[in-house]
């Protein structure tokens, strides 16, 4: 296992630990690198900034900006980035704005099924207002008795062509791009075994993304097989990016791998790492 972790949401997105017990949670199971990367979000960083100094672990700034290409979400992950960039931060506000507004749009295709009140149930476990987002509604859908667990939630009801799933707009690619790379930080795209695309439609995403100065792609992922992680690192190889690795964790025991430490590359990898300011190694245990 590597001792970093580039992945990672607190409550300031859709996360269930503040900032700093996210950083000494991650410290405690020997994380030395750390990246909080909430969704289209930087308001954790001070706090997490703050965490990482107290417990010596190297905390990089990051993001995961939600973005529309063609007919599909995919997410952005933007790396070391100075989060007072003020096209940065402009870029962002404009793609939180849209949330509250799909959230009344998610509460009335709810009602029609016979689930009412999830729009104040949503907002009352939803740490950051403007932020709040699918992953809010499934928990309360959990609280409330409706189903057993998050995923399953998402299965019956928050995904495209269930009843609660509504189409939303979200940031363009060369936008989500764009802002990362004006923050000084290097753009990654996020688990890419997620988006149940074919080999060719995979190529063109990262042709697209290459093209409007993407550098990178999370190889190692809680969402990928041992199968997918192979895949993706010779795809990386062959594409030339820079390869990143995350647990992708929000909450204990809500699925997924826990925080802070994320399987090894593949050799043939060029860790993202190497490209930060200045560039990391990668850390190992101490002798
Ligand atoms: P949103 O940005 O509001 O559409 O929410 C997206 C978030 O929902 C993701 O970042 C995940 O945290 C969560 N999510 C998406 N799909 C699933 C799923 N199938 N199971 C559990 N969580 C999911
Ligand atoms: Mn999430
Ligand atoms: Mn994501
Ligand atoms: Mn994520």
């Amino acid at each position: 296992m590597a001792k970093l972790d580039l992945h990672c949401h607190s409550t300031a997105s859709d996360g269930a630990l503040p900032p700093a017990e996210l950083v000494a949670r991650a410290a405690a199971r020997g994380s030395r690198m750390l990246a909080l990367t909430d969704h289209d979000c930087t308001a954790g960083l001070a706090e997490a900034g703050e965490a990482a100094r107290e417990h010596g672990l190297d905390l990089i700034r990051g993001v995961e900006i939600s973005v529309s290409w063609r007919t599909r979400t995919i997410h952005i992950v933007g790396l070391d980035i100075d989060p007072d960039c003020p096209a940065l931060a402009a870029g962002l506000r404009a793609v939180r704005e849209g949330r509250v507004e799909r959230a009344r749009r998610m509460e009335a295709a709810l009602a029609k099924i016979g689930i009412h009140g999830a729009f104040d149930g949503a907002m009352a476990l939803c740490g950051n207002p403007e932020m709040i987002g699918r992953t809010h509604f499934a928990r309360f859908l959990v609280e409330s008795g409706e189903v057993k667990n998050v995923a399953t939630v998402f299965r019956k009801y928050l995904v495209k062509g269930k009843p609660g799933y509504v189409p939303h707009q979200w940031a363009e690619l060369a936008d989500a791009v764009g802002w990362i790379r004006a923050a000084g930080g290097v753009a990654v795209i996020a688990h890419p075994g997620r988006y149940d695309i074919g080999r060719q439609l995979q190529e063109e995403l990262v042709q697209d993304f290459k093209a409007v100065g993407g550098e990178a792609i999370e190889v190692v992922s809680a969402s990928h097989t041992l199968d997918q992680t192979h895949k993706f690192a010779l795809l990386a190889a062959r594409m030339e990016l820079l390869a990143s690795a995350g647990s992708d964790f929000h909450a204990p025991g809500e699925g997924g791998r826990d925080v802070g430490l994320t399987q090894d590359l593949p050799p043939v990898c060029v860790p993202v790492w190497s490209r930060f300011t200045p560039p990391r190694a990668t850390p190992v245990a101490a002798n």
